[in-house]
């Protein structure tokens, strides 16, 4: 599970993230829903991994549903975000790591907007950093 670009001990992780983004960010753990920090968030610019700046995900394609996390419906780049199955607490789900560090960020689910991709990645704001388009005009 080592193919990573990054990799550091978990006492290395420890020293770099706060409490709350270690137990999302290394043990997978979920923020409770409308919580984060990006939930409501509608700035126009890029969300980065908190853990090592990789970029994700941009605000065009943030939608609003309703489940009380970020949620695009499209990664910047598939090759950014790395899918693995998941079959714990009771459920089968694939969960969304950021490609670089392993990092956790969520989950992807097949019920994002018909109309686009289909798909809903679902993050955790503290997997996230954000950085503000500043050349947009709005
Ligand atoms: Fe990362």
């Amino acid at each position: 599970m080592n193919s990573f670009d990054i990799v550091k001990t978990e006492e290395e992780w420890k020293q770099q993230l706060t409490p709350e983004q270690y137990f999302v960010v290394r043990q997978k753990g979920t923020e409770r829903p409308f919580t984060g920090k990006f939930e409501d968030h509608w700035e126009p610019g890029v969300y980065t991994c908190v853990a090592c700046g990789n970029e994700l995900f941009t605000s065009s394609t943030k939608f609003d549903a309703g489940c009380g996390w970020p949620s695009f419906y499209e990664a910047l780049d598939k090759t950014k975000i790395y899918e693995k199955l998941d079959k714990s607490h009771g459920m089968v789900r694939m969960e969304i790591m950021c490609a670089k560090c392993g990092g956790h960020l969520g989950h992807v689910f097949n019920d994002g907007p018909s109309d686009k991709t289909g798909l809903r990645y679902c993050v955790n704001s503290l997997s996230l950093d954000f950085k503000k388009d500043t050349t947009s005009k709005k």
